[in-house]
């Protein structure tokens, strides 16, 4: 049975606040279990485990080899373990087996195995200064890092930020979404089978207000790494000023997606229609807002409808289901309360725009929607919706599309089509963004950093810069006297 436990010194064990999180099944709305949910007492002791691994000889004392070993270790269970993985990744978060078990759990594995790589590669640097002197860097682990992880992508979100900070020698407390709590419980289990040192990895299931807010604030916690909204960013930044905590967040987006005259329309069609309605459209990254010069406006709008149609919504567990069901009810309300918007606005509705009637007559269906003719002002324009929604804006110059992709406050991705490679490299400079896809759009790569500007976040993850979040540079001077 899947065990439902707090994850604290490597056994799962009761919340001391009595806390239950019942999670959902967003495809049929049945309940799949009821797990322990931490409140601030859980955090403490998970955070007192965390600082005692730190330095323990079984953890602090070991090679950085002996620590990339285990991180491999945990990549082949993974993945041995990918389909059971995968398919309580399908149940609670409601995205198709298929995504989740090629593309959250094939990423997931291979981002750990990429810090494996790296663990025995962190070193610093020997400075000359003077004859008589000299000075040299120590990489430091940062301590005990909070990672706080949202629930689209539950398992790869958490390798995401266990990856880079494990090779660095860090110990940690990851508290999952609370929408999605059954996963990671499984994924617990292989830590143990690995062969972590207890206290290195805790996991603590818990609400946001609770158990998130009461490691933000821990004293004893010298790291937040955060994926979420915009909003929870903020309290986390306040909340962690208490101790000067480092901080890693990846927040919202409304990444714009901008198609020139000379676009290969095809290729905009297929990579605009999968940078919105892939996972359900529940992406930071997805490219929800489309700018199309007004030449070729129509013809894209078309050409993007006919391949939202051909898609096929239904049940995650089903081969050829491209779209499963939002995640929650909360999610699920949301974005129809962004069609209602839409629509008052006076935006123009493509196609969608109402719960998609699946075959069960439950679950938290919603129909791709495509609005067209959206202005800058609009909310649907400016908003980030989280769900299989677009909208699509004409304009009749480089420099207006720019200022359009450029006018909202988030700063994540941003994609623009044109065969004309001049226009690429000018554009991809000016676009306000930390990730700029060229004839792609919301794509990612383990080696390259990963992260926003604006209000889209601070500092990377992934590749070298991800690795670096999580070492402190110790300056060590010498005098030969
Ligand atoms: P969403 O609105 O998509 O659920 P959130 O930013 O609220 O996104 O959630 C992302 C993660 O942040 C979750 O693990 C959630 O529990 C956590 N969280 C929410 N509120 C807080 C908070 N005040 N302090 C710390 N963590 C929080």
């Amino acid at each position: 049975a899947l065990p439902t436990g707090l994850f604290i010194n490597n056994e799962f064990v009761k919340s001391q606040s009595d806390g239950k999180i019942v999670s959902i099944s967003p495809s049929d709305e049945s309940e799949i279990a009821s797990v322990e949910a931490a409140g601030p007492e859980d955090v403490d002791r998970a955070v007192k485990a965390a600082r005692a691994a730190l330095h323990s000889p079984e953890w602090g004392g070991i090679s950085n080899t002996e620590r990339g070993a285990l991180i491999y270790k945990l990549a082949d269970l993974l993945e041995a373990h990918k389909d059971t993985l995968a398919t309580l990744e399908a149940w609670d978060n409601g995205k198709p087996f298929s995504v989740a078990r090629d593309d959250d759990l094939g990423e997931a594995i291979a981002v750990l195995r990429y810090y494996a790589g790296w663990a025995d590669k962190i070193h610093g640097l020997t400075i000359p200064t003077t004859p008589q002197k000299f000075a040299y860097t120590l990489k430091q682990p940062i301590g005990v890092c909070g990672k706080i992880i949202p629930w689209n992508f539950p398992i790869m979100m958490a390798v995401w930020k266990l990856g880079p900070a494990l090779a660095c020698g860090n110990t940690i407390v990851l508290k999952p979404a609370e929408q999605t709590p059954i996963s990671i419980l499984y994924f617990a289990t292989l830590l143990q089978k690995a062969g972590f040192p207890p206290g290195v990895i805790n996991i603590i299931n818990g609400y946001g207000k609770e158990a998130g807010d009461a490691l933000v604030t821990h004293p004893d916690v010298d790291k937040i790494a955060f994926t979420g909204s915009t909003v929870t960013a903020r309290y986390i930044m306040k909340g962690a000023s208490v101790n000067l905590k480092a901080l890693t967040l990846e927040t919202g987006g409304k990444s714009p997606l901008v198609i020139f005259e000379d676009a290969d329309l095809d290729q905009a069609a297929k990579w605009g229609h999968l940078g919105i309605m892939y996972n359900q459209g529940q992406v930071c990254t997805s490219t929800s807002r489309i700018l199309v010069h007004e030449s070729v406006y129509q013809e894209y709008i078309t050409r993007f409808k006919k391949i939202t149609l051909e898609n096929k919504i239904g049940n995650p567990f089903e081969d050829d289901t491209f779209q499963g069901p939002q995640v929650t009810r909360a999610q699920y309300d949301r974005i129809l309360k962004y069609i209602a918007t839409g629509k008052s606005e006076g935006a123009k509705l493509v196609t969608g725009g109402n719960p998609h009637k699946n075959i069960q007559g439950k679950g938290f269906y919603i129909e791709p929607t495509v609005f067209c003719d959206v202005k800058e002002n609009m909310q649907i324009f400016q908003e980030e919706v989280f769900g299989p929604f677009v909208s699509i804006t004409p304009f009749k110059a480089e420099q207006e599309a720019i200022n359009l992709a450029n006018g909202t406050s988030y700063g994540l991705g941003a994609a623009l089509f044109s065969k004309d490679i001049e226009r690429c490299h000018r554009v991809a400079a000016s676009l306000e963004s930390g990730m700029v896809w060229i004839n792609s759009s919301n794509d990612s790569d383990i080696r390259v950093p990963f992260g926003g500007v604006k209000q889209s976040g601070v500092g990377r993850e992934l590749g070298e810069a991800g690795l670096a979040a999580y070492s402190q540079t110790k300056a060590v001077h010498v005098n030969l006297g």
